[in-house]
């Protein structure tokens, strides 16, 4: 094909030959643990290549060995999934825990500094000041709205300047949809690079990705997602996925052999079915965003709209960072609830068509409460100083006809005093 095709296009074929799997024009799931080579020396062959004793042979291909190590499904979605992120590889785990606990075990070691952006997800956040202290590795993290030289200033004053070895950043953060400045992040990893060590810049895209905004075209060195959420995006499977450069995921796909928290077959083709939707579903989820948002700016019960297409000129900085990486504003939407606990909770338990379930990116809206939920283990003082209150409530906005979804967001709303 000479043509440069959209990835939308492509998700239905891409990578796939079905003169190997008897014209069946979609792959099949190759439910098998090992493959059998044709002859001893082939074997050896792919071994060589599989564990990095020698380069592979121009044109030659890693040969099928294991499940652990490679399957057919896994490695055609992961070349489908490279197409979104204009990614050279992609790494695919049964987990978005698993894709970004082995990209913070693959890039730090003992005695190393880690940076972070706040909020992250509660898994990462869990993950980096629970566990890896254990490793002798420590993070310091900087707050939404600090400018690159805020960030540098915080670096060197933390005195372990000399240890930092990755940034680790979400945006938009989750629950408040505050954005972090990608470019300026790439811009605090040169300023502490030197000649023996690069410092590479992580970005959990699982918000907005991989649609609506690509990381690597700003800088970033690896991006990751949870699967589970838009590339999934039927909540019935739980994966994740890490992509950059050949070299980086090389490294990230041999400590992935070793910790074996590859995605199993079956997810690999749910997943694929998924990205056949993808583009569809999202620009759908994008535009209901919208709708809501809209009605929710003007109802007289709310107290304060957190949505990214409400940032306007005066913003700032927010602003220009939403217009340089955003392709759109998104399928999430948090608010303020005018009143408490009570009243967040009375309109919770009142919505009939929406779920009141975590996780988000899925075909069908979901509320809930990130105060009492999934930032219950965020310190109360840092919940507050982030917003995160007793009034808040998360919305991941789905396929729905919108006005059903506003509807029912209306109904539970009057149900509230
Ligand atoms: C859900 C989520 C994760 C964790 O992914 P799992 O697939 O649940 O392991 C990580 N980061 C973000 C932003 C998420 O929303």
């Amino acid at each position: 094909m000479d043509r440069k095709m959209s990835p939308e296009s492509l998700m239905m074929s891409y990578g796939y030959k079905p003169e190997l799997s008897e014209g069946a024009i979609k792959s099949p799931i190759f439910q098998t643990s090992t493959f059998v080579f044709k002859s001893a020396e082939e074997g050896k062959a792919f071994f060589e290549v599989a564990y990095g004793h020698r380069a592979k042979h121009a044109g030659e291909e890693l040969g099928l060995i294991y499940s652990r190590i490679n399957n057919p499904g896994l490695e055609i979605l992961e070349n489908r999934l490279t197409l979104w992120d204009q990614a050279e590889e992609c790494a695919v785990f049964e987990s978005g825990m698993s894709a970004i606990t082995t990209v913070l075990l693959e890039f730090l070691k003992p005695g190393d500094l880690l940076l972070m952006s706040t909020p992250l997800y509660g898994g990462s956040d869990h993950f980096i000041k629970k566990v890896l202290p254990k490793f002798g590795i420590h993070a310091i993290s900087f707050q939404v709205g600090m400018t690159t030289q805020d960030i540098i200033k915080l670096v060197e004053d933390s005195g372990m300047a000399d240890k930092l070895a990755l940034i680790h950043i979400e945006t938009p953060a989750n629950p408040t949809n505050d954005l972090v400045d990608i470019k300026g992040c790439k811009d605090v990893a040169r300023h502490f690079s030197t000649p023996e060590k690069e410092i590479y810049l992580a970005v959990d895209n699982t918000y907005m990705g991989p649609v609506w905004q690509h990381p690597l075209l700003h800088g970033a060195d690896l991006v990751m997602y949870s699967a589970t959420k838009y590339i999934g995006g039927h909540s019935d499977l739980i994966a994740g996925a890490c992509l950059g450069s050949s070299e980086l995921i090389t490294r990230i796909k041999t400590l992935r052999t070793f910790l074996g928290n590859m995605a199993a077959p079956w997810t690999c083709w749910l997943m694929m079915r998924s990205l056949e939707t993808l583009k569809v579903r999202m620009d759908m989820q994008a535009i209901n965003a919208e709708k809501v948002a809209e009605y929710l700016n003007n109802h007289p019960k709310v107290e304060r709209v957190y949505y990214i297409g409400n940032l306007t000129e005066k913003d700032g900085l927010q602003y220009e960072i939403r217009q340089r990486q955003c392709l759109t504003n998104g399928g999430m939407i948090s608010f303020d609830i005018k009143g408490g606990e009570a009243d967040a909770f009375k309109f919770l338990d009142s919505l009939k068509l929406i779920k009141l379930a975590v996780s988000l990116g899925g075909t069908e809206s979901l509320a809930e409460h990130p105060a009492t939920m999934t930032h219950v283990d965020v310190e109360p003082a840092h919940r507050k100083q982030l917003s995160i209150t007793e009034k808040m409530i998360r919305l991941s906005i789905g396929v729905e006809n919108y006005n059903d979804i506003i509807y029912d967001i209306e109904q539970a709303l009057e149900k509230v005093k």
